[in-house]
């Protein structure tokens, strides 16, 4: 056996400097924060964390890595939990942001967050944009419309170094999944003129839960108004009475997170329906442009790790009333009253309205075949205590893919699409997500990393 077989781990460390090598051991809590997972369960603890510096790097890691039994993958920010037993590859170092006027593009390391993206945005050209996440703190989930994406820097799984515009097989199955191909060392995305920015109104209006019913009836209509602008959107949780009593509150409240990018006085005619329960309480602000507007969610990645966590996130054309009352009776019936160990402190509801689209181009040029007309998200979310028993865990795991789904969507579900490709879970089914696309994506997977490698869920056909 060659010496570079006989012990892998410190074959790897030669081929990397000395700080681009984190273990538990030499770096505890660089290594604790380039391996932390969204999800505290499925942190597999890697021996070691690789944090290459340049592509070239990248490249003779993985090269190296094909040729190992180690198992491996490849993480940017970890909100969508990627680990590995022995090795994860950690992308944070590829963080840059560049801005080209001229051909109105972005190019974004794949190892940045959306809130760094926000940030430098809005200094080199405030007036565009592109179409990225919510969450400031998350990476780059499956960007689908090829409207959008323009072309991404790639290692191989045999540590070649392309772009995807070279293959369009791989591009195309990049597009709208959960990735697995090949690890992606930097983004292109076309910008879109964005003369709203600074003019932004937006931010939580809380309702009293017993409020219910009519807030049902307030976001099923405007879910069925065909008028809505794409520039107007909402979504909705619920919090419980015991994390507001800096407000007073003496019940749980429902909050519409309302975003309109025509300003405040538009808003305020759009989310009058909310504004006008009695008891709301109006936290929104005027005049933000949309980093300061992603802000308000800035806090969310201070969760990271502290739960086991399990999600379904379910694609619908239309949401109605009874679906919004069943999906509080599954939140506060099965999760905040649950009696397994920490399971009631965990659950989540959120409605994510306006929140997706058909594809601008052809539903053919994603690997995601969403169904014509898709626009919102219902995401229900379990978990428990990050050291919790397995027995809350398979609780937690039961609530999102056995109770919940059915709960909220009934007999109607085979209308609606289960699961989505960047909030995946082992038990969703690979078939209802991509359908028609699955064995054409299995073949490319055999063709660009027939050992899975570069693991994920669509294995090789
Ligand atoms: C709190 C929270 C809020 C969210 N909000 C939004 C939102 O507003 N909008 C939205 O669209 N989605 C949202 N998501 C979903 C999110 O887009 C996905 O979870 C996404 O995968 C997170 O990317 P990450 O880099 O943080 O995850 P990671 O866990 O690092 O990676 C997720 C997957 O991508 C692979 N991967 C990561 N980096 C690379 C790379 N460079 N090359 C190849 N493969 C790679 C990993 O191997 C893994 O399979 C949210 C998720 C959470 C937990």
């Amino acid at each position: 056996m060659s010496p570079s077989r006989k012990d892998p781990l410190a074959h790897l460390a030669t081929l990397v400097s000395p700080d681009e090598y984190l273990t538990p051991e030499k770096s505890e809590s660089e290594y604790a924060a380039e391996s932390k997972t969204w999800s505290a369960a499925r942190n597999e603890h890697p021996a070691v964390v690789i944090r290459p510096q340049t592509i070239e790097t990248l490249s003779s890691v993985i090269k190296y890595l094909h040729d190992t039994n180690l198992d491996y993958k490849v993480r940017s920010r970890g909100f969508g939990s990627a680990s590995a037993r022995d090795v994860v590859i950690s992308m944070t170092a590829f963080d840059e942001f560049e801005w080209d006027a001229a051909t109105q593009t972005v190019t974004l390391g794949a190892g940045a967050n959306w809130g760094k993206y926000y940030v430098e945005m809005e200094k080199a050209a405030p007036k565009q944009m592109i179409v990225a996440g919510r969450t400031p703190s998350i990476g780059y989930g499956a960007v689908s419309d090829a409207s959008n994406l323009q072309d991404a820097q790639l290692v191989l799984a045999d540590g070649t170094i392309t772009w995807a515009s070279q293959h369009p097989d791989l591009f195309w199955a990049l597009r709208g999944t959960e990735g697995g191909f090949a690890a992606v060392a930097r983004f292109k995305f076309n910008a879109k003129p964005f003369p709203e920015n600074g003019n932004i109104w937006g931010g939580p209006i809380m309702i009293p839960r017993e409020k219910a019913p009519e807030v049902a009836k307030g976001i099923a209509a405007m879910c069925a108004r065909e008028d809505t602008n794409p520039k107007v959107a909402l979504f909705v949780y619920v919090l419980k009475k015991e994390i507001l009593h800096f407000l007073g509150a003496d019940q749980d409240m429902l909050v519409i997170h309302a975003y309109d990018a025509f300003g405040e006085e538009h808003g305020r005619k759009e989310f009058a329906w909310a504004l006008d329960f009695e008891g709301a309480i109006d936290k929104t602000r005027s005049q933000m442009t949309m980093r300061e507007m992603t802000d308000l969610q800035a806090n969310l990645g201070e969760l990271q790790g502290k739960q086991s966590a399990f999600w379904t996130a379910m694609a619908i054309a239309t949401l109605t009333e009874d679906m919004v009352l069943s999906a509080l009776d599954w939140w506060a019936t099965d999760n905040a009253q649950n009696k397994h160990g920490s399971v009631a402190d965990q659950g989540y509801l959120l409605f994510e309205l306006f929140s997706c689209r058909d594809n601008l181009t052809s539903q053919a040029s994603s690997a995601w075949p969403r169904p014509l007309g898709f626009k919102h998200m219902v995401l229900i979310g379990s978990g428990c205590s990050a050291d919790a028993p397995d027995s809350d865990l398979r609780e937690a795991k039961r609530l999102v893919r056995d109770v919940g789904p059915a709960k909220i969507l009934g007999a109607e579900s085979a209308k609606h699409m289960v699961a989505i490709p960047n909030a995946m879970e082992d038990f969703h089914d690979l078939k209802a997500i991509y359908g028609e696309n699955l064995p054409r994506l299995q073949e490319i997977k055999k063709k660009y990393d027939p050992n899975n490698r570069i693991k994920g869920r669509i294995l090789p056909a």
